[in-house]
């Protein structure tokens, strides 16, 4: 069970509320060059498609700043400009439009410098993300100071600045590649401000293991009540991101996006190949809009219903022919061919 949510301030992103109690907010970045501008609009389309919410893109150039501008007029979406090093580019980018800037203040930290982006974003009604990691914190204190408490303590600072100039439009974030310290930085920080909180755990590495990492601190500090947008940071293709952000989201019943799969593991009773079959059914699901239901896709007939009784439809398939299934009983028989299309009409029909 998830605990009370803590409550923390609203902070609008475009359209999209951030924290308040509203729905976590799903963000994801583009890899490529934002002076790339064709590859930048379609990643950001695709990405949205997938379920992304808000968009961040880096500027680190005058050609990204030029990229930017001509993206801001072709995406509907949200866009945050990720600025290091030269707060300038900050100014330039809130002037091309964008809704929100992420500043790292291990690299932008001259009180005057952040003194004129926050009079820029005050101009434009627009937020400010103070975006921490473990690798751009200040040195507060002790040099041996622990991890979670340097983040914390940076971000305290930081904010204690930028409130000086009248601003309170600010998300957070305190990013940490390991993930104990990330649990441990977001959770002190929650017990102490309630500015809205930018889930993440950088650096991750493989895939694999960035989806488990992200998915344990992730769903710890949700569970806590703690966090209201997060980005699933992966070595990986964008919508991946979302792919495994919206998992968490949905395992943890903070929200839903359709139908939610099972599929078993397979095992020798399996004449199938069924990782291509939920994977083409997947494909054919998400371009439909259906019901948030559960659906199960089972590798043998015999077991397979049984196996998936929880589900409110499912498939199991056989080598030529498939059950299909409500609550683990059978409603048809049909042939291998047909099985997932059979599936998908079932389910338009009955939950659509
Ligand atoms: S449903 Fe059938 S194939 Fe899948 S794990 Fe169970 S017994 Fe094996």
């Amino acid at each position: 069970m998830i605990m009370k949510k803590q409550k923390s301030r609203v902070v609008m992103v475009g359209k999209i509320p951030i924290g308040g109690g509203n729905p976590v907010v799903i963000q994801s970045m583009t890899k490529v060059r934002t002076a790339d501008f064709e590859k930048a609009i379609k990643q950001i389309i695709d990405l949205e498609k997938a379920g992304c919410e808000i968009v961040r893109l880096a500027l680190k150039d005058r050609e990204d700043l030029k990229g930017f501008k001509k993206i801001k007029s072709k995406v509907h979406i949200p866009l945050v400009a990720d600025i290091h090093f030269d707060y300038k580019f900050a100014l330039m980018a809130i002037d091309c439009g964008a809704d929100k800037i992420r500043l790292n203040p291990g690299n932008i930290y001259k009180k005057e410098e952040v003194k004129e982006v926050i009079s820029a974003l005050k101009s434009a009604k627009i937020p400010l993300r103070i975006g921490l990691n473990s690798g751009s914190v200040q040195e507060p204190g002790s040099s041996r100071m622990a991890m979670p408490d340097k983040l914390v303590e940076s971000a305290l600072a930081y904010i204690k600045m930028v409130e000086g100039f009248k601003f309170h439009d600010i998300v957070v974030s305190l990013k940490a590649s390991n993930v104990i310290e990330t649990i441990l930085a977001y959770r002190k920080f929650a017990s102490v401000c309630d500015y809205p909180l930018h889930l993440g755990v950088t650096a991750t590495g493989f895939p694999y293991a960035g989806a488990i990492k992200s998915s344990i601190a992730l769903g710890v500090l949700l569970l806590e009540g703690i966090g209201d947008t997060i980005r699933v940071s992966l070595t990986d293709k964008p919508t991946r991101e979302v792919y495994t952000a919206k998992v968490i989201l949905e395992s943890l019943g903070l929200r839903s996006f359709g139908p939610e799969i099972i599929s078993c593991p397979t095992c020798g009773r399996c004449e199938v190949n069924l990782v291509k079959l939920v994977n083409d059914f997947e494909n054919k699901a998400s371009s439909l809009k259906l019901n948030p239901i559960k659906v199960a896709l089972m590798g043998c007939v015999v077991n397979g219903p049984g196996e998936a009784k929880e589900a409110e439809i499912g498939v199991a398939f056989g080598k030529e022919y498939g059950l299909l299934f409500k609550h683990g009983k059978a409603i048809k028989k049909v042939h291998f061919s047909e099985c997932v299309d059979s599936l998908l009409k079932e389910m338009e029909n009955k939950h659509g």
